[in-house]
């Protein structure tokens, strides 16, 4: 049984919300077990906080990905750009967000066509930075060892 800590708006508590499966948990509305409130924004968990951006660039799931964005479905494209733009534009200097709101407005716009190919990119030139900044290159702008050792990362 999964269980979620959620950021409560309407009580402004802290809370824990069990669900009854991992599929419930992604599809279903959180309840707040103080107030009933429904305003919930997810906490993220310590270990996914912890995790570094290169571990979470090895995680980038680009099948599932693929299968979202060929499906030449704008409204799929929308919620793969809402979601990757929300993990990654900061990081990775794209503006799928932008795009996800020029869809959703009646846009078609042309980067939707090779997206697949744009994200794969972008993802492979930031490992790239970050193994060549680990190796002592360029600007430090992620701390490999971050899992490691408990310290504040390094600011660019
Ligand atoms: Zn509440």
């Amino acid at each position: 049984m999964p269980i979620y800590q959620y950021n409560c708006s309407d009580c402004a508590k802290k809370v824990d919300v069990f669900f009854r499966s991992v599929a419930s948990a992604q599809n279903g509305t959180a309840k707040c077990p103080e107030c009933g409130g429904t305003k919930l924004d997810r906490v993220m968990s310590t270990f996914a906080r912890r995790k570094t951006t290169m571990q979470r660039l090895e995680d980038v799931d680009h099948v599932r990905d693929a299968a979202a964005l060929q499906s030449n479905d704008p409204g799929s494209f929308a919620e793969w750009a809402k979601r990757t733009g929300k993990d990654w534009d900061e990081e990775l200097g794209t503006n799928w967000e932008e795009l996800a709101e020029r869809v959703e407005a009646g846009e078609d716009p042309a980067e939707r066509i090779d997206a697949d190919y744009t994200f794969r990119y972008h993802v492979e030139e930031k490992k790239f930075q970050l193994e060549q900044a680990a190796l002592g290159g360029g600007p430090a702008n992620d701390d490999p060892f971050a899992e490691y050792f408990d310290r504040p990362a390094t600011t660019p």
